[in-house]
Formats: C-alpha cells, sequence, structure tokens
C-alpha cells in the first residue's frame, strides 16, 4: 500500500514521476504529492488521485532532474491534503515519503515536541523525518548517518526515500518490510540515472536493470553513483538484476478497465502459469521449485496453508486438492490470525505461503514465526523477486503477469493452478493416486485455458443481463459446495470489493443454520452448481431457496435440464474435472461483479477504501 516514485538523473524529474505515480495508483489512492529541487525543495499535494494533483499543477513551471512522489493509501491520519506526502521536516530542509507505518511513533513525537517539533499532519511518516532531522542537528553528522541511526530506533514497517534542498544530486532510501526497487538507466555521457519505485512498473518504461533492496538496507544515490550498506554501515553488493517485464502488460490495452483486461486475460494467464510444467503427451508435470525438495514436502506430516483475502480462498481450493489427490491433512489460515495466536508447527511442517504481490505483510509475517518454529515454507506468489520468494525455501511463481486491478482475478486463477500442479506432483510421489488418474488430471489441466476462453466467449452477454437485473440489490448469497464452496467465497467477496453490495459466501448446506433467515423475494442467490459428487444435495438447496421465492441464478455445467428449469437464470460452464472446476467456475462470477459494479457507476479499478499490496499488518 503507498506507492512511491523517486528519480534523479538527466531527465525531467516531473513527468516521469507523475506517470509512475499513475503507474503505482492501484496502491493506493487517498491522495497524491511531489517533491522536486525547484529553486529550493518544493512540495506540492492534494487529497485525492494523481490526476487532480496533476490537473492543479498544469500551469506551473515544473523543472529539476530529481524529485520524489507518493500515492497514498492511508494509515495514520484522514486523507487530506495536509497528511499527504511527502512531508517536511521542520526547517523545510528535507522531504519524506515513506511506504508502511512507523509503530513507535507517538513516544517519538513525545520526544520531539519536548524538544520544540511542531507538527502539521497527523501521520506517522512526518515524526521519521523530523526525526532524522533532529539527529542531524543534535549529532552534527551527515543525512546519510542520521537515517542511519534512526532507523535503528523506528519499529515498524518503511520504504521511504529522502531529498535535501543542500543537495541537488543526492537521493536516500530504505526499506524494512515494504518493497523498494532501484532501476539502473542507461548513462548519457558522464551522467546516469536512477528511478525508485514501489514495484517495477514505472521503471520498466526506461530500463530493465534492476536492484531490489532488501531489508535493513540503505541506499545513496550521489553524484550518479549508487551505493547500499546495510543498517550497521557495512557496504553490501548491489544484485542487479534483468526483468522480463512488458510495458503492454500494464498498460490497459483497449479495455475499459484493468479489471476487464484481467478477467479477459485468464486464458493466457492460466496457460503461462503451466506453460513448461505440465505436458500430457509426455506424461509429465514439474514445478522446478518443488522438485529439490519433493521427497521433503511429500513426507510433510501436515502443510499449513496461509493467506490473505483472495489467496486464502486459492489456499481453500488446494486444502481440498492436497487432500483428496496426496491424503496429507491440511490447515488453511489468515496469515493475520496465525501469526497471532501462538500456533503449533512442528519441525517438518511445510507452511504454503500464496501471496499476489508477495509483500503482504501479515503472510511475510506468518511466514517467519513458522520459519522459527522449524517449518519449510514454499511460497506461492506472483511477483517475481519480491519479499516472499525472497523469504521462502522454496517456491513456484504463479506467472500470471502484472495484476493491476484491486480486484483480484486473474492471480486467483494461477495460483489454483499452480496449487492445483502441486497436489498432483505429490500425489504421484506418494503414490496416492493412479497412474491413469495422474495421466487424465494433466489432460484436463492443459485442457483448462480453452474452457475458460469459452465461458468468457459465452456466457459475458448473459452476465451483463443478469447484473442488470439486479444491480440494485442490497444483498447478495452466493452458495456452493465441494470445491465450489471457495468459489462462493470468492464470488461474494468480488462483489462486495467493487460494487460495495453486501454479499456473504456459504457452503450451501450450512445455510440451514443461519442465512436462510434472509431470503425472501428480494435476495439474488448464486448457486455455484455444476454436475458433481454434491450435484444432488445442491439441488435440493436451490429447492429450499425456490421455496423462500429466494431468486436463483445458478452456474451449471453445460447441457443443464434439472437446474436451467428451477433457476431464474443459468449460466452455462464447461465440463470439467470436478477438481478443477473451480478455475472455470469463478469466471461467470467474476463478470458478474465487475457488469454490476459499472453499472452501478462505481471505479472498478481503485474501489474505495482497498489498495493491492497489502503492505501494512
Ligand atoms: N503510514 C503512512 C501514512 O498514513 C503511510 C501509509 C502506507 O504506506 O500505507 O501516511
Amino acid at each position: 500500500m503507498c506507492g512511491i516514485v523517486a528519480y534523479t538523473g538527466y531527465r525531467e524529474a516531473y513527468p516521469l514521476i507523475i506517470k509512475g505515480l499513475k503507474r503505482l495508483e492501484y496502491r493506493g489512492y487517498d491522495s497524491a504529492g511531489i517533491a522536486l529541487l525547484n529553486g529550493g525543495l518544493r512540495i506540492y499535494k492534494k487529497k485525492g488521485k494523481v490526476s487532480e494533483l496533476e490537473e492543479s499543477l498544469k500551469n506551473l513551471p515544473l523543472s529539476g532532474n530529481i524529485g520524489l512522489g507518493h500515492t497514498r493509501w492511508a494509515t495514520h491520519g484522514e486523507p487530506n491534503d495536509v497528511n499527504a506526502h511527502p512531508h517536511y521536516s521542520s526547517d523545510r530542509k528535507l522531504a519524506i515519503i515513506h511506504n508502511g507505518i512507523i509503530e513507535n511513533y507517538d513516544a517519538l513525537k513525545k520526544e520531539l515536541v519536548n524538544r520544540g517539533h511542531v507538527f502539521l499532519s497527523e501521520t506517522d511518516s512526518e515524526v521519521l523525518i523530523h526525526f532524522i532531522e533532529d539527529i542531524q542537528v543534535n549529532s552534527q553528522c551527515s543525512l546519510e548517518e542520521a537515517v542511519r541511526l534512526a532507523l535503528h530506533r523506528i519499529v515498524g514497517a518503511y520504504a521511504i526515500v529522502i531529498l535535501a534542498q543542500d543537495a541537488s544530486n543526492q537521493l536516500i532510501a530504505a526499506r524494512k518490510g515494504s518493497p523498494l526497487v532501484i532501476g539502473i538507466g542507461k548513462a548519457n555521457g558522464p551522467a546516469s540515472e536512477y528511478f525508485l519505485a514501489s514495484d517495477a512498473t514505472p521503471i520498466i518504461e526506461y530500463t530493465n536493470e534492476v536492484v531490489y533492496l532488501k531489508d535493513h538496507e540503505i541506499a545513496v544515490i550521489r553524484d550518479h553513483q549508487l551505493s547500499i550498506k546495510n543498517i550497521d554501515d557495512v557496504p553490501t553488493t548491489p544484485y542487479v538484476q534483468t526483468l522480463a517485464m512488458e510495458l503492454e502488460s500494464i498498460e490497459k490495452g483497449g479495455y475499459e478497465h484493468f479489471m476487464l483486461k484481467e478477467i479477459f486475460e485468464q486464458p493466457r494467464s492460466v496457460y503461462d502459469s503451466m506453460r513448461g510444467r505440465v505436458n500430457s503427451k509426455q506424461g509429465y508435470l514439474l514445478l522446478g521449485g518443488l522438485r529439490e525438495h519433493l521427497g521433503r514436502v511429500a513426507k510433510a506430516p501436515r502443510i499449513i496453508i496461509v493467506g490473505c483475502g483472495t489467496s486464502w480462498h486459492a489456499g481453500l481450493v488446494a486444502e481440498y486438492l492436497f487432500e483428496e489427490f496426496a491424503r496429507i491433512p491440511v490447515e488453511v489460515e489468515y496469515a493475520s490470525e496465525f501469526r497471532y495466536r501462538n500456533p503449533v508447527v512442528n519441525e517438518g511442517d511445510v507452511v504454503v505461503a500464496i501471496s499476489q504481490s508477495g509483500e503482504t505483510a501479515d503472510t511475510l509475517a506468518a511466514i517467519e514465526l513458522a520459519k522459527a518454529k522449524g517449518a519449510f515454507i514454499f511460497g506461492v506468489c506472483n511477483v517475481v523477486g519480491s519479499s516472499i520468494p525472497r523469504a521462502s525455501h522454496a517456491g513456484a511463481y504463479t506467472h500470471a503477469g502484472p495484476e493491476i486491478g484491486v480486484a483480484s482475478t486473474k492471480a486467483f486463477t494461477a495460483q489454483v493452478s499452480v496449487l492445483a500442479m502441486m497436489a498432483i506432483i505429490l500425489a504421484n510421489e506418494r503414490g496416492t493416486i493412479s497412474k491413469g488418474l495422474f495421466y487424465q488430471l494433466l489432460v484436463e489441466l492443459e485442457a483448462i485455458p480453452d474452457k475458460i476462453d469459452q465461458v468468457l466467449q459465452r456466457s459475458t452477454r448473459k452476465v451483463q443481463h443478469i447484473a442488470n437485473t439486479f444491480k440494485d440489490a442490497s444483498n447478495f448469497l452466493y452458495l456452493g459446495r465441494g470445491y465450489n464452496f471457495p468459489v462462493a467465497l470468492e464470488g461474494a467477496l468480488k462483489l462486495k470489493e467493487i460494487s460495495y453490495i453486501h454479499a456473504e459466501g456459504y457452503p450451501a448446506a450450512e445455510m440451514k443454520h443461519g442465512p436462510i433467515a434472509l431470503i425472501d423475494e428480494a435476495m439474488p442467490v448464486v448457486f455455484i452448481a455444476t454436475r458433481d459428487s454434491s450435484y444432488e444435495k445442491i439441488v435440493s438447496n436451490i429447492q429450499e431457496v425456490r421455496a423462500r421465492k429466494g431468486r436463483v441464478i445458478a452456474v451449471v455445467t453445460e447441457g443443464e435440464q434439472l437446474i436451467s428449469q428451477m433457476a431464474e437464470f443459468v449460466i452455462e460452464i464447461p465440463v470439467a474435472h470436478e477438481a478443477l472446476m473451480p478455475l472455470i467456475s469463478v469466471i461467470p462470477l467474476q463478470l458478474l461483479s465487475y457488469s454490476i459494479a459499472v453499472m452501478r457507476g462505481c471505479h472498478v479499478d481503485q474501489p474505495r477504501n482497498l489498495a493491492k499490496s497489502v503492505t501494512v499488518e
């Protein structure tokens, strides 16, 4: 959460920073601001989106080759002009942008107030820059040293960049817990250029050579040179990576919203998640990251899956997969609960950590906890080089490509696809499935991208019609059984996130233990009722809803007769093995929430109060 960008080099900094902030806006859009050395250190900031800031600055001559920018997801202090970043030090000679939370800000603030500091904002971030200034003034040390000493006393998470009025050729950056990437641009004669950002999306237009700053590292870019030291002042050698990301993958490509583009990318992204990993003709299934550790993972007495939000739903699907095929006991936990409840983790347990961004703060903390207790950590993440893969013993990337829409779609299906491959590999290794089923599942996996494509081609108009019928509903219920239960949860979450309609996902049989009381003629109930082992049971659940005049929308297998006569609306999807059905049955639910949100005039890619990549706890 919060996007940060900074630049130093030979180009005009302002247009580059504004563009970078737009690319990072998925991380937060409560306010935006920039700082430039433009005849002195100047900060321009404003509540609202980056485009509003840009509009307010359009008549100002903003020049200079160094600067920084921030797009905020507020944690401390409401979204307004004053709490927007960057923040000045008290002498207005330093400016900071910050992503994260300074947990001991209150105690530091009291200390600083006693020493005469006056704070303008309610943020924790302003406290940090005053604290750095205070150390520099009192210790008469360099800014770099003051940053280092200050960070030793900081509790919490941060990615920061600091610009100083007196150093026209210097940026100082540091991180702990929140991500920060440094792009190394092309040299222009003796001059070189550097880009700093929360992720690589603002950078790849200019360079694909990057360094991911590590926790407890401080980077100084001064006089066209990058140097990195750890917080104990020991120099480290920057590890320069070459990124494979394409610019077009982070642009809308003609779609109205990123979410729609990402929904329609799923035939491709699911294919990419399996590319080079599945080959039914040759009968192989391979996850590079698992191969070396297969013996250990396959012998695990227990697998614990941790994740948050949509990743947690993917984890629930994996629980069914791992237990059904590999016969390994599985627990699925919200990372935020797991880390605080003193869980029993034994040596030999395997923890599968799922996160799109690879930066989810609670999931990272859960990993550290499980690691300390001797568990083996397997990360399933989308963003290459992010923190969770680095903190894991092994892992598999989902290869879904950049996901920009705040409501996750293609990341979910790619996660489920990787987890399904993992379950089948473990089952094969443990001998818990027959060779016949193994080959059948490979064929079924390979067929999924096409089937997703069929759903997109055939059901979009129907879904729009359903959306139009129910767009003004105040509540929705989503019901499913077995593998389709997590899909019900995911469908409800999508609707809540982007259309602000209250929705509940439930195992269909649980309806009788409470939610059935909500059903009346105004309640749309979405059943995910494909032909699987619980088909008869869910048909009865549909009858129960109809008997109470609920309005039934059913996602069914193509050719379905019975439910088609019972439901007000049906959406047909192709036949697939029931264990892989979530990869297909979730698609119409994504489309439904998208269509309803658009019809309600909601801001689909940037829903209120949300942000992607939850780097705060
Ligand atoms: N804590 C800072 C603020 O509220 C930064 C928030 C964030 O990174 O999400 O302004």
